[in-house]
């Protein structure tokens, strides 16, 4: 199997078979993200190539992968077509296959537009995971997102109509102090807003500033300043109080301050009260901030 860069995959995709599809990241900008700064630059693998990976995995693997994600950062961003061709080639060969996800870039699912995304649905390809991180414009701008709320609103309601699963990201703490509670608020309602098109999961990050990164260099010339975990807390809060549902949510990583699980509406109580609870711990009941650490 080849791969070439940084191989990421989301917790939920670890028993996942990975053939990669992409390399690199088209957009690459974003203020708290490592992953690619240092190469290697984007580009579609051939799809002759990905399917000599298959069939690799195939030979050694058997016919019985049940999950097959297809990395980079964006792997959505390969022409309609082509991954349409790998999906399929993918079905062919894993008659077991029950998901196919990528990570999934707004714009690129924009770009594929409502065909492009049923077509793929078709092929085979199961889930988007999106990284919305924040709703609030003046946070996306800062972090360089490259996205408005707008674009992502429409990007995931499209995704949803097509018949797609959407997993939703979002990152705690990336607005600092100031604007917490408004990328909060404006979080909640482009997540409520997508969610009237179908039902996402969603999922929260905590950010956690990393070496090679645009917003390690602003803290560390003092323009960007740290949530503390109470403010964290506060913002998972805020977004779990506005939020109707249906839909799921997770906080299943080591970023965040406390682990959250269940589903909204229903359980809204439960997760207010042990967010409350954790309110009153003290800061020496959470882990460090890991500035730069990583
Ligand atoms: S967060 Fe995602 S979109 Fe942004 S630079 Fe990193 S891989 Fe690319």
């Amino acid at each position: 199997m080849r791969y070439q860069g940084p191989i990421y995959r989301p917790p939920s995709e670890a028993d996942s078979l990975l053939v990669q599809a992409t390399v690199g990241c088209p957009h690459n900008k974003c203020s708290f993200c490592m992953t690619y700064k240092r190469g290697p630059r984007f580009r579609v693998r051939p799809v002759a190539e990905i399917v000599e990976d298959l069939a690799e995995a195939r030979r050694e693997l058997g016919p019985g992968v049940r999950t097959l994600f297809l990395p980079a950062g964006d792997s959505l961003a390969m022409p309609t077509e082509e991954l349409a061709r790998v999906c399929a080639r993918a079905g062919d060969m894993f008659p077991q296959l029950e998901r196919i996800t990528v990570y999934a870039g707004v714009k690129s699912i924009l770009g594929h537009g409502p065909e492009g995304l049923r077509r793929l649905r078709e092929a085979g390809l199961m889930r988007l995971h999106v990284g919305l991180e924040s709703g609030h414009d003046p946070t996306l701008l800062r972090a360089k997102k490259g996205v408005t709320s707008a674009q992502q609103i429409q990007a995931g309601r499209m995704a949803l109509e097509a018949g797609l699963e959407l997993s939703l990201y979002v990152m705690l703490g990336l607005a600092g102090p100031d604007d917490s509670l408004a990328h909060a608020e404006a979080t909640a309602r482009v997540v409520g807003d997508i969610n009237q098109a179908g039902e996402p999961v969603l999922r929260l990050r905590t950010l956690l500033p990393k070496i090679n990164t645009l917003l390690l260099h602003q803290i560390n010339k003092g323009r960007f300043t740290l949530c503390t975990p109470h403010q964290v807390l506060s913002e998972a809060g805020a977004i779990i109080a506005a939020l109707s549902g249906p839909l799921s949510l997770h906080s299943d990583h080591y970023t965040n301050y406390l682990d959250l699980a269940g589903r909204l509406p229903e359980d809204r109580e439960r997760l207010l009260g042990q967010i409350e609870a954790a309110r009153k711990l003290p800061r020496s009941a959470f882990r460090a901030d890991f500035v730069g650490a990583q």
